[in-house]
């Protein structure tokens, strides 16, 4: 029986660590990227790290947006990521009302635990990286590492702040080469299943892959 070890993830919340979410992004005309976001998923790439996004888009349980312009504002990040040779490989979005109730919005771990059962990986050398207290709370019950994009005076349970997504991947390429810790994740099953919310509006959230 094959012993080998899953790969790390880094997984990544989209608005303010990908994209410029000044204003909210409803369709691919608004999609802004910092013009660090390629390069710095291109190295975690080539790392070897498996890199996914976990969003909440409340925006289209609410009615701003539908799911097929969401499908298009990811179809379109990834082809800006290509042609800087980044590549995101799944995305999953909670695209429930916020007071749904769901397991998936963030701070709950439920969108972390799809990502898995779709691409599973190590989730103790594992990285999530936001700029909401909601991004780190849904990393550690998950499991994961967690990395705030934001200031350190704004106080977090991250294990450290950053100022955006290139100094998060530098942290995670120094602290990973620093880590000679035996990893000890063996095949976990999650715990948790993903249903609707108690909710009318709450659907299943696909994870729709990059
Ligand atoms: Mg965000
Ligand atoms: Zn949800």
């Amino acid at each position: 029986m094959s012993d080998r070890p899953l790969p790390p993830a880094v997984i990544l919340d989209r608005d303010g660590v990908i994209n410029d979410n000044d204003e909210p992004v409803n369709g691919p005309e608004q999609l802004r990227l910092y013009p660090w976001a390629a390069a710095a998923i291109r190295r975690l790439n080539e790392a070897g790290y498996r890199v996914m996004v976990a969003t909440n888009q409340g925006g289209v349980g609410l009615g701003y947006m539908s799911a097929q312009d969401l499908d298009a504002v990811h179809e379109r990040l990834s082809a800006l990521l290509k042609e800087e040779g980044a590549v995101i490989e799944a995305y999953a979005a909670c695209t429930h009302p916020p007071q749904a109730g769901c397991d998936c919005r963030k701070p709950r771990p439920g969108l972390i635990h799809k990502l898995w059962e779709v691409i599973p990986f190590d989730k103790s050398r594992s990285f999530m990286v936001g700029d909401r207290e909601s991004d780190v709370e849904a990393a550690l019950a998950a499991g994961l590492r967690a990395i705030r994009i934001g200031p350190p005076s704004e106080g977090t349970r991250a294990e450290r702040s950053v100022a955006n997504l290139r100094e998060a991947v530098d942290y995670i390429m120094q602290t990973s080469r620093d880590d000679f810790s035996p990893h000890t994740m063996g095949a976990k099953t999650p715990r948790e299943t993903f249903r609707g919310g108690g909710n009318d509006d709450a659907r299943p959230c696909p994870v729709h892959m990059g």
